[in-house]
């Protein structure tokens, strides 16, 4: 791969990692294939533009926080606006810093001047009005994930919550959201490359779904995508985990759930949550987790349409077997025949 050449203008990426998060879209993304953060990197695909991406997962700058050769003074740059065009990558919910009594949430380095933590609630107001795009990257970022569960005390929300829902970018842009508990690798890296062919003017807009998710990536469920739908369609559940037949009865939520995972797999086209035995728990979803809890449960409305496919499936399947019987043998004149002369 040759990165492209030195005079090409850079687009910089600027990621925080400093929302309520676990940095599993981090490592998530580290396993990309389709295509690889290598080749977004090294300009490895045709009419990529340069790309600097300020990344605390892989960053190698050291030096004093707030100083000059620091990773954090990428942030500081693109606040002052010398960093044109960027896209901003965040990762983790925003918590709500004005309902604590003291201290803070979340952050991500300090303040050169006063040395304070600067919050992450922060850095988005300060960055927003200035990036040409803003990506959430992973469930949490997206829609407040886990860490907004009901009851919990930070406030915490996604970037869509935090901005506004039609909030846009001085380029015009929405916020794109790419959800996943953590995020699939190649949605992500597919999404950062369709924007950087958008910022550099080589693709119309985005399509997004009502959610802000990449209509393409999610515009199917889980379940017109696994590799176990022919039971669920004969009727065949099961009822304890290490069996070939559909989980709804052991708690997918498969049937209702937006996402490609059992279509595309994990990495590298391996894997899928319930093509490999893992109940679909819903984690693209805006509602995750706190409307498909307990999640071991059969979703309350999986009942009629089993005991409906169950009915349907016995009758079809019974059906089949006749066909199938018939189908599996070769036809009779394949055979030597006698002389009859
Ligand atoms: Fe971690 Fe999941 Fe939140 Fe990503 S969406 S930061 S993987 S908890
Ligand atoms: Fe649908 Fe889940 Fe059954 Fe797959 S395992 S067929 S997604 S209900
Ligand atoms: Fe999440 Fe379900 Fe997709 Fe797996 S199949 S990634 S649990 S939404």
């Amino acid at each position: 791969m040759t990165a492209p050449p030195e005079d090409e203008p850079v687009v910089h990426l600027l990621w925080i990692n400093a929302g309520l998060s676990c940095d599993g879209d981090s490592v998530a993304l580290t396993a990309a294939t389709q295509p690889s953060i290598e080749e977004i990197l090294l300009g490895g695909l045709p009419g990529l533009p340069r790309l600097d991406m300020h990344w605390p997962f892989l960053a190698s700058e050291g030096g004093p926080d707030g100083g000059p050769d620091s990773f954090i003074e990428w942030f500081h740059r693109a606040d002052r606006g010398e960093l044109d065009p960027f896209m901003l990558v965040v990762e983790g919910s925003i918590p709500d810093e004005s309902i604590k009594d003291e201290g803070y949430w979340c952050s991500f380095g300090n303040d050169p001047e006063t040395g304070e933590p600067i919050t992450t609630g922060e850095w988005l107001d300060r960055l927003a009005p200035k990036a040409t795009v803003i990506i959430a990257a992973g469930t949490c970022s997206a829609y407040g994930g886990i860490h907004a569960m009901a009851g919990n005390p930070t406030g915490a929300m996604g970037v869509p919550d935090y901005l506004g829902w039609d909030w846009t970018s001085k380029a015009g842009l929405p916020i794109v959201c790419v959800p996943g508990c953590p995020v699939q690798p190649d949605n992500l890296s597919e999404t950062i490359l369709y924007l950087l062919y958008q910022v550099t003017g080589q693709t119309p807009a985005i399509p997004l779904d009502d959610n802000l998710r990449p209509a393409w990536l999610f515009g199917e469920t889980v379940h017109e995508g696994c590799d176990r739908a022919g039971y669920y369609e004969q009727g065949q559940f099961t009822t304890e985990y290490g069996s070939p037949r559909c989980l709804v009865k052991v708690g997918c939520w498969g049937p209702v759930v937006k996402c490609n995972v059992p279509k595309r797999g994990w990495i590298n086209g391996i894997g899928g949550c319930p093509n490999v035995g893992g109940i679909c728990i819903a984690c693209t979803m805006p509602g995750f987790p706190d409307r498909f809890m307990p999640f071991m449960d059969e979703p309350a409305g999986a009942k009629v349409s089993t005991l409906a496919s169950g009915l349907y499936g016995d009758l079809i399947r019974t059906l089949r077997g006749i066909t199938q019987r018939a189908v599996d043998s070769e036809p009779e004149w394949r055979r030597r025949r006698r002389a009859t002369h």
